[in-house]
């Protein structure tokens, strides 16, 4: 007998992963630039350049037992402490390296920060909608996610948050900017949340955590768009933070957590993040890659092409008659389906050469998911099919 949970997760593959791989299918058929796939969050801009002089120049100099062997289990001190200056200057806080533990990406940042504060049974709150992979997370380690529903403008429904906290919630996860609405948090929303949650805490008598998902913090695109430091409004955050999509580097799973010190019992959770990395089996992030962002640590990734997408998306979208919240970081917009059933309309949409994900899967009815870390041209070559989906609803 296996664990039904696990056999469930290996043999249905994820809604974005399965649309995917039919357009890998359908371009084979009709040709790479006839199918506008606009299903994954893989990042469209190559890593800065200094990541790659980096990684020649740490393959050409540095011994190559010690580049290719692990690493202390929480990271090695060198990249902690960069990471810890590099946030102190940006953010004005006062973070070491021992506030810092490295992971393999944002979902093991996710799942071992989950695993270290969660008790069988415990909740989550999530603000739908919200990367689907949460629910997974937070059940893979004994938790129940508790959903806020979502508001138009996609920003976080404080009254219904309020209610949906609980004698058993132990957790609330944000994540800002936003994968799939691509909406900002200002600050006097995180504010508003530090508030529920001290006031919530007081109640209860215990902690409860917050924490920041942020593996799109730094794809932000305009100047008056601040990204709060949320560790600075709410003692007990958890910082989960990954080099994805901020250095265009998925597939090398590199990230951290931040145990901030002035969290209540901060020894105890950092040591407890450090068990659950253990228990989860990750030994450590990969040294290499640790490494590379020691050097990389200041480096940002010219996002000027994602800004011009959203531009260009958003303006073809609105302009056909397609109703959006104006992205204001990620690489997301989430767009109103021209039906109430998101699946239906993905399908139609299909049926153009078009690939969306249906908002269901984001716990979000009636929306559609648009991914445009894609080219310009294939924003530019898909919008006589977005033109010819509306009129076929317009008829
Ligand atoms: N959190 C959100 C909101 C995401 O969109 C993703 C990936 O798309 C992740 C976490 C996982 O990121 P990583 O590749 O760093 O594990």
């Amino acid at each position: 007998m296996l664990p039904q949970d696990t056999l469930a997760l290996g043999t249905t593959r994820s809604v974005i992963r399965e649309l995917f791989e039919y357009g890998k299918m359908r371009k084979a058929i009709v040709g790479d630039d006839k199918v506008y796939d606009f299903s994954l969050g893989n990042p469209s801009i190559p890593a800065p350049k200094a990541v790659d002089d980096a990684i020649k120049e740490l393959i050409d100099n540095t011994d190559s037992v010690a580049l290719h062997g692990y690493s202390s289990a929480q990271g090695d001190l060198g990249v902690r402490n960069a990471i810890a200056k590099h946030l102190n200057r940006l953010h004005n806080t006062s973070f070491s390296a021992d506030n810092l533990y490295m992971t393999c990406g944002a979902a093991a940042s996710l799942c071992i920060s989950l695993r270290a504060i969660l008790l069988r049974g415990e909740e989550v709150v999530v603000f739908a909608p919200f990367f689907p992979e949460y629910k997974v997370f937070v059940e893979g380690q004994g938790g129940k996610i508790r959903i806020v529903p979502p508001r138009a403008d996609f920003q976080p429904d404080l009254d219904e948050f309020e209610k949906a906290i609980g004698e058993n919630t132990k957790a609330v996860i944000i994540n800002s900017p936003n994968n799939p609405s691509g909406v900002v948090y200002s600050e006097k929303t995180i504010k508003a949340i530090a508030d529920i949650l001290s006031k919530k805490s007081a109640e209860l008598g215990r902690e409860i955590y917050l924490i920041a998902d942020e593996p799109y913090r730094e794809l932000v695109y305009d100047a008056d768009t601040p990204v709060p430091y949320v560790t600075k409004y709410y003692k007990n955050t958890l910082v989960c933070y990954s080099y994805s999509k901020s250095l265009s580097l998925p597939g090398e799973r590199i990230g951290y957590i931040v145990v901030p010190d002035e969290m209540t019992d901060s020894k105890n959770v950092y040591a407890s993040v450090c068990g659950a990395g253990r228990a989860l089996g990750y030994v450590c992030a990969p040294t290499l890659f640790q490494k590379v962002i020691e050097k990389c640590v200041d480096c940002v990734s010219d996002v000027s092409a994602y800004k011009k997408n959203r531009d260009l998306i958003y303006n073809g979208l609105t302009e056909l008659g397609y109703e959006c919240v104006k992205p204001d970081g990620a690489f997301y917009i989430f767009v109103k389906t021209l039906e109430p059933d998101a699946n239906a309309f993905c399908e139609r949409a299909k049926a153009h050469d078009l690939l969306l994900v249906s908002g269901d899967g984001f716990f979000c009815p009636g929306y559609t998911r648009i991914a445009y870390c894609v080219s310009e041209k294939t924003i530019i070559d898909s919008m006589p099919a977005f033109k010819a989906l509306a009129e076929e609803y317009n008829k």
